[in-house]
């Protein structure tokens, strides 16, 4: 959509509203109150909102324990034994992936840890690892212990990617002209896919190919990019990804992560990789016998029995997401977030007050905007806070603003940019 065509005004945003296919989903969901109102909500990055639906999906478990106890691992269609095939039709829509290379299962930052110990083989020569600068500090932490693990020194081993000076984000011929200057010492790239702090969406497709033509593999976090962008995990033929389901897929806190590892692994039991009894031969498990037989694709990553009720919450989401589709919820995506932009240039105009350091080109974003605010700092967003409006805050001066497709409006939008007019007036 052209930006010349967006509005400041109520009536405008009323009508994108009213043509917008996708405004039914957002009574689907539960919305804070901020002193008792309803929030204008811009945290999905962080928290997605419950799903009305979540309490029947889960209530439906709890019955099945209470009626059913153990026999509910085999009994009925939905038996808990096989509950995770469940959800692979959507997680493969979302991240672009065939069935088998998709398994939701633990937390991100220990799945991370799980496909570092498959995907991580340093050797003499091989062993420096591509990460962007001010990755998340759970992928810090994880990437400096992994090092250490084998032995090495982080200094000699991370290249830590970090924008050209005056700029805040990375350029994507700057990533691939780093992979070549590695060639054959980088072992991996290992990067967000959506960075958290700037809202950059790298190009996966370009940096997955830079990496296979140097001989080194291409692993991405997708914590902010899982439900946020359309993927195409499969196609861009990368190696392997993490992700979780509390931010965009709107999962409940803490909620269940999942993996994805490209096909070409599907069979190959000589990975080192660290077992447990639900990553073995499921027709096998319960022979309970020794040695260890991974199963085909990433289900072989898997270690403990299925969680069902972070899986129930998880799925009633997923239900939602392919009920919507990824792909129209991008198109809303890129009006939403467009229609912000827009909002922000208007009241910001020339007075520098805020800038916006999220990639322009909705190729390189998903819906996150962050913002630099150079005057007021966090009284602004405290002020935006009183009058209802959920974002975050980043030390020193950062503002994130995540308008999610699936329940936020144009009027949404519009009220904010009100606010924010409003609070820049008083504080800024
Ligand atoms: C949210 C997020 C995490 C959080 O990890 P958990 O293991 O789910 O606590 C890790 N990495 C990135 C990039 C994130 O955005």
């Amino acid at each position: 959509m052209n930006p010349n065509t967006f509005q400041y005004s109520e009536s405008f945003a009323r009508e994108m509203d009213a043509k917008d296919p996708l405004s039914k989903f957002r009574s689907r969901f539960h919305f804070p109150k901020v002193n008792g109102r309803e929030a204008i909500y811009f945290c999905g990055n962080s928290l997605g909102l419950q799903p009305k639906s979540v309490k029947d999906y889960l209530e439906k478990e709890l019955n099945n324990w209470a009626d059913l106890a153990v026999d509910g691992h085999f009994h009925g269609e939905d038996a808990w034994y096989h509950i995770r095939k469940k959800s692979k039709p959507a997680l493969a829509e979302i991240l672009g992936a065939q069935e088998h290379e998709v398994v939701a299962m633990n937390n991100l930052s220990v799945n991370l840890h799980l496909l570092m110990v498959s995907f991580y083989q340093p050797t003499e020569e091989r062993y420096k690892i591509i990460v962007e600068a001010g990755a998340f500090p759970s992928d810090q932490y994880m990437l400096e212990t992994q090092i250490k693990f084998h032995g090495l020194d982080p200094l000699d081993v991370l290249v830590e990617l970090a924008p050209r000076p005056g700029e805040f984000t990375l350029r994507t011929e700057d990533i691939l002209e780093e992979i070549y200057r590695q060639g054959e010492s980088l072992a991996m790239v290992n990067m967000a896919g959506i960075q958290y702090y700037t809202g950059q969406f790298f190009d996966l497709k370009a940096i997955t190919e830079a990496a296979h033509a140097v001989g080194a593999l291409a692993g991405f976090d997708l914590a902010h990019a899982a439900g946020n962008a359309v993927l195409k995990l499969h196609d861009w033929d990368v190696d392997f990804a993490t992700w979780c389901s509390y931010k965009y897929l709107n999962s409940g806190p803490g909620n269940i992560s999942g993996i994805f590892v490209n096909e070409r692994y599907a069979e190959r039991p000589d990975l080192p990789r660290f077992g447990g009894w639900w990553g073995h031969d499921e027709g096998e498990r319960f022979k309970m016998e020794k040695g260890f037989v991974p199963m085909y694709g990433a289900d072989g990553w898997q270690l403990a029995n299925t969680n069902v009720l972070a899986l129930a919450a998880h799925q009633a989401s997923l239900d939602i997401f392919q009920e919507a589709g990824i792909e129209n919820l991008r198109e809303k995506s890129e009006k939403l977030t467009g229609y912000l932009e827009f909002l922000i240039r208007q009241i910001s105009g020339e007075s520098g007050v805020l800038e916006i350091i999220t990639p322009k080109n909705p190729q390189e974003r998903g819906c996150q905007l962050s913002l630099l605010i150079h005057r007021g700092g966090k009284a602004v967003f405290d002020e935006f806070y009183k009058h209802g409006v959920v974002g975050d805050w980043r030390n020193p001066n950062v503002i994130r603003l995540a308008p999610t497709p699936l329940y936020n409006s144009f009027l949404d939008v519009f009220r904010f940019a009100k606010i924010l007019e409003q609070s820049l007036e008083k504080f800024a």
